[in-house]
C-alpha cells in the first residue's frame, strides 16, 4: 500500500500515524501538536499573569515609616495619619501572618480594622487614602456612596463597589482581594431620621444594610461591568476578608451632636473656660461611634468600622504649606510646567500669602488653591510659550490684577 502523502507540518508524522490531521492553508497539524501548542500557550499566559501580579507586590512598612510617607504628600492631620498608619499596618500584618497561624492551629484571629474618617470636605481624606494605597502598592478604588441604592431600586448595587477595584487591577481577582476601597460621602447614606416615613429609605439605611456583608468579609458576587446585577450576567466571586475599607465623610452638623455629648460629660467636672473654648474650637477631635450612630449610621455598620478618626479644618498656615511643601505641591507643579517650556518661574512670597488669603476669604479650601493659581497664571501660560522669554516673575501687583479680572473674584461668599 502506498504511504499516504499527507503529514503533520509540525512533527512530520504521516496521516497513518495520527488520529486527526487538521488542514490549514499550506499544511496540516495533528492532534498531538495541537495539544502541545495548547500547553505552550497556557504556560506563556501564566508567566504573563505572574508578571502582571508582580506589579501589585505588597510592600508593607512599619507605622512610623507609613506616617513619614504620608507626611510627604499631606500637610498636618497628625492624628489621622497616625491612626491610619497603625490600622493599615495591622491590617496587612494580619494578612501576612494569617496563613502561618492557620497552619500552626493558632486560634486567635485578628479582626479587620476598617476605618472611618470624619472631616470637612477638601481636608485631605481622599489624599490620605490614595497615598496609603500608593505606598503599599495595592489596587485602590474610590467610590461615592451616593450612587448606590438598595437592590431593586433605580441606582447601582453596592457590589459594584468591588467592580471598580477589579477594573483598576485588570480583573486580577487575587490582587483585588488585597486592595483598598475608599468610600466617599458615607455621611450621605445616613438614616433619614427615626420617623417611619411613607417612602422607603432605599438610598440611606438600605445601602448601609447592603454594605454590611461587603465590609465584614465574605464571598461576594460582583457584576464585572458594575451597575445593576441581572440574571444573564456572569458574576465574579470576590472574597472581601482582606480588602481594607476606608470611609470618609464631612458629617455636616455632627459638631452639635459632639458638643451635646461632651458638654453632658463635663458637667459637674472642673473644666475651666479656657479648656471649654479649646474644646469648642475643633469638636471633631472628640468624635466617636456614638456620635456617628446619632448622625444616622446604623450600629451594625459602625461595628464593622472600628477605627474612627478625624481631620482638622485647614487653617491659613496649613494652606500656605500645601502650596509649597508636599512632594507634588502646586508651586512645584507650575514650576515644572514652565520649565518644560524653557522658562524659569519665580513666585514671590507675598503672592503665596495672597493666594492663601483669598482661599480663606472665599472659603475655597485646598481645592480652591488650584483654581486660584490657574486663574492667575492662565494668561502667562497662554502667551509665554510663543515668546522668547526665559524667566517669568509672578509678583503681587500682577497677581492682584489677574485675580480681580478672574471669575473667581465674583464668588465671594457673604
Ligand atoms: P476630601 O477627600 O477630604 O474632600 P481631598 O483629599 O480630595 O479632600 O483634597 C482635595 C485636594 O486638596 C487634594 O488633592 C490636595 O491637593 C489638597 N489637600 C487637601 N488637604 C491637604 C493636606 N492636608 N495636605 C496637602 N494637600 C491637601
Amino acid at each position: 500500500m502506498a504511504k499516504n502523502p499527507l503529514h503533520c507540518s509540525f512533527c512530520g508524522r504521516s496521516r497513518d500515524e495520527v488520529k486527526i490531521l487538521i488542514a490549514g492553508q499550506e499544511g496540516h497539524i495533528c492532534e498531538n501538536c495541537v495539544e502541545h501548542a495548547r500547553e505552550i500557550i497556557e504556560q506563556e499566559l501564566t508567566i504573563k499573569d505572574e508578571k502582571a501580579n508582580a506589579s501589585f507586590k505588597l510592600s508593607v512598612k512599619k507605622p512610623m515609616e507609613i506616617k513619614k510617607f504620608l507626611d510627604e504628600y499631606a500637610i498636618g492631620q497628625e492624628e489621622a495619619k497616625k491612626v491610619l498608619a497603625v490600622a493599615v499596618y495591622n491590617h496587612y500584618k494580619r494578612l501576612q501572618h494569617k496563613t502561618a497561624d492557620l497552619n500552626a492551629g493558632n486560634e486567635i484571629e485578628i479582626e479587620k480594622s476598617n476605618i472611618i474618617m470624619v472631616g470637612e470636605t477638601g481636608t485631605g481624606k481622599t489624599l490620605l487614602a490614595k497615598s496609603i494605597a500608593r505606598m503599599l502598592n495595592v489596587p485602590f478604588a474610590i467610590v461615592d456612596a451616593t450612587v448606590f441604592t438598595e437592590a431593586g431600586y433605580v441606582g447601582e448595587d453596592v457590589e459594584s463597589i468591588l467592580t471598580r477595584l477589579l477594573q483598576v487591577c485588570n480583573y486580577d481577582v487575587a490582587a483585588a482581594e488585597r486592595g483598598i476601597v475608599y468610600i466617599d460621602e458615607i455621611d450621605k447614606i445616613a438614616r433619614k431620621g427615626d420617623n417611619p416615613s411613607i417612602t422607603r429609605d432605599v438610598s440611606g439605611e438600605g445601602v448601609q444594610q447592603g454594605m454590611l456583608k461587603l465590609l465584614e468579609g465574605t464571598d461576594v458576587l460582583v457584576p464585572p461591568q458594575g451597575g445593576r446585577k441581572h440574571p444573564e450576567q456572569k458574576l465574579i466571586k470576590i472574597n472581601t476578608q482582606n480588602i481594607l475599607f476606608i470611609c470618609g465623610g464631612a458629617f455636616d452638623g455632627i459638631d452639635k451632636i459632639i458638643a451635646r455629648r461632651v458638654q453632658t460629660n463635663t458637667i459637674g467636672f472642673n473644666v475651666d473656660k479656657e479648656q471649654q473654648d479649646s474644646m469648642k474650637k475643633n469638636l471633631l477631635r472628640y468624635v466617636n461611634a456614638t456620635d456617628l450612630k446619632q448622625f444616622g449610621l446604623i450600629p451594625e455598620l459602625l461595628g464593622r468600622l472600628p477605627v474612627v478618626t478625624h481631620l482638622d479644618p485647614l487653617d491659613a498656615a496649613t494652606l500656605r504649606a500645601i502650596l509649597t511643601e508636599p512632594k507634588n505641591a502646586l508651586v512645584k507643579q507650575y514650576t515644572k510646567l514652565f520649565e518644560l517650556e524653557g522658562i524659569r518661574l519665580v513666585i514671590e512670597e507675598d503672592v503665596l500669602d495672597f493666594m492663601v488669603e483669598k482661599a480663606m476669604e472665599y472659603k475655597l479650601g485646598a481645592r480652591g488653591l488650584r483654581s486660584i493659581c490657574e486663574n492667575i497664571l492662565i494668561d502667562a501660560m497662554y502667551e509665554l510659550p510663543s515668546s522668547q522669554e526665559t524667566q517669568f516673575v509672578l509678583d503681587l501687583e500682577y497677581t492682584k490684577r489677574k485675580f480681580d479680572k478672574s471669575k473667581l473674584s465674583m464668588l465671594k461668599v457673604a
